[in-house]
């Protein structure tokens, strides 16, 4: 389990970003680089700046200093979390998290079940952290669903996509203001992408309710004691 952190007493996720780990954000430019044509920046450092073909956010990392702002997620620990399959909440490997069952918890807002093949930006979750989360955040607390997940493969990213033109941002369609659009990893629009998160697709789907996910928690709590 790594290092937690708090906050004014108060458990703070493991993706949630931290006041001092604010970076400067250059300005977007034109570039051809290898693959053709995108955004970029003047002072770019492919090895940081670049993935999956798209440019991403800058970002800096330190995790537990300044102050945590909830409503904003580290870019970095995000991009790790959905890598290797850590809980988003402790940052602990959220598989084993029984041992006859490798699939992942993943918890979203809103009241809609999560889908086959739907793709999220969310990295998995333990149940009991899911129930922390629920009980902490309001707006989880109006609405989640959860859903046992049998893969996750990587889909694309969660960014704004910018005018090829005028490399002005464009609005998210569908979706609602200041809301990432998913752009696929094959899709020529991730070249103009200016991205913040991983997102995979999630497959093998068994909704999980909320008596369940409830009960898995305190399963697991008993197992935590009994270990
Ligand atoms: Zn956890």
């Amino acid at each position: 389990m790594p290092k937690q952190h708090y906050w004014r007493g108060m458990h703070v996720p493991y993706i949630t970003a931290w006041s001092a780990e604010s970076a400067h954000q250059p300005p977007v430019v034109w570039r051809v680089g290898q693959g053709g044509e995108g955004l970029g920046y003047d002072d770019e450092l492919p090895v940081i700046d670049r993935r999956y073909e798209a440019l991403w956010v800058r970002s800096g990392l330190a995790q537990g200093r300044g102050e945590p702002d909830f409503s904003r997620i580290n870019t970095h620990r995000q991009k790790r979390a959905m890598k290797c399959s850590l809980c988003q909440v402790c940052g602990g490997t959220a598989y084993g998290w029984r041992a006859d069952d490798e699939r992942t918890l993943h918890l979203v807002g809103g009241a809609t079940p999560i889908a086959e093949g739907e793709t999220t930006a969310a990295p998995p979750v333990h149940p009991g952290c899911a129930v922390e989360a629920i009980e902490s955040c309001p707006p989880l607390r109006r609405g989640h669903a959860a859903a046992l997940v049998e893969f996750s493969p990587l889909w694309g990213v969660a960014g704004v996509v910018h005018d090829p033109v005028t490399l002005a941002p464009l609005p998210s369609p569908g979706a609602r203001p200041g809301d990432l659009q998913h752009v696929h990893v094959g899709d020529k629009a991730i070249r103009w992408t200016l991205a913040n998160f991983t997102v995979v697709s999630l497959h093998g789907v068994t909704p999980v309710s909320r008596d369940e996910l409830y009960a898995m928690a305190e399963a697991d709590k008993h197992r935590a004691v009994a270990a």
